[in-house]
């Protein structure tokens, strides 16, 4: 009798310790996710009112006005969203943009301008030093697979066609006029 007694004893004060901690803890965390609704009040407080609304169908979201954004109506959800880089980042994307996208038409102009001086430097080089033109097929392979880094080697579009046409249509008519004017001044010299 007496073993049995003790058996008994000590299982049934484990297993009912063991309801007495564990199944009311479970409730209160359920109960506290579950009675989360939306207070009116959140619409008069000042951090919340300018975007925070009602979600007309579902008392247990609440919704961010500015970027349409439907959250749990909790506060501690809402206070997150109010400091999230999605609340607060897109409307100053907004602002900088229009100055982001000036400095950087401005940075794609210069960087053009820039493979365009490398465009016509390569040809005076080559047109200088005698060197054949198909040579710029291979140059500009090779620049552009040594040189990934760099967008104005990767703007520069440079073929012997082209470098040819370069130095027919502005390289030698540029000298051509450099030329007219310095005969012209030697000319009045004399
Ligand atoms: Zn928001």
């Amino acid at each position: 009798m007496s073993p049995t007694c003790k058996v008994d004893s000590t299982s049934s004060q484990l297993t009912e310790s063991d309801l007495d901690i564990t199944p009311p803890r479970k409730i209160t965390k359920i109960n506290k996710h579950r009675q989360q609704k939306f207070r009116d009040t959140w619409l008069k407080n000042d951090d919340y009112k300018q975007w925070l609304s009602k979600v007309p169908d579902d008392q247990y979201k609440a919704k961010c006005r500015t970027w349409n954004v439907i959250m749990n109506a909790e506060l501690t959800v809402i206070k997150n969203h109010m400091t999230s880089k999605t609340h607060l980042r897109k409307p100053l994307a907004s602002q900088q943009s229009i100055s982001t996208f000036i400095k950087k038409t401005d940075e794609i102009s210069t960087k053009a301008k820039a493979s365009q001086a490398l465009e016509l430097k390569l040809c005076g080089f080559l047109a200088e030093h005698n060197i054949s033109f198909t040579t710029l097929d291979h140059l500009t392979t090779l620049l552009k697979s040594s040189v990934p880094d760099s967008e104005i080697v990767k703007n520069m579009q440079m073929k012997s066609t082209k470098g040819t046409a370069i130095v027919k249509n502005v390289i030698v008519e540029a000298e051509k006029e450099y030329l007219e004017k310095n005969c012209r001044s030697v000319g009045s010299v004399f």
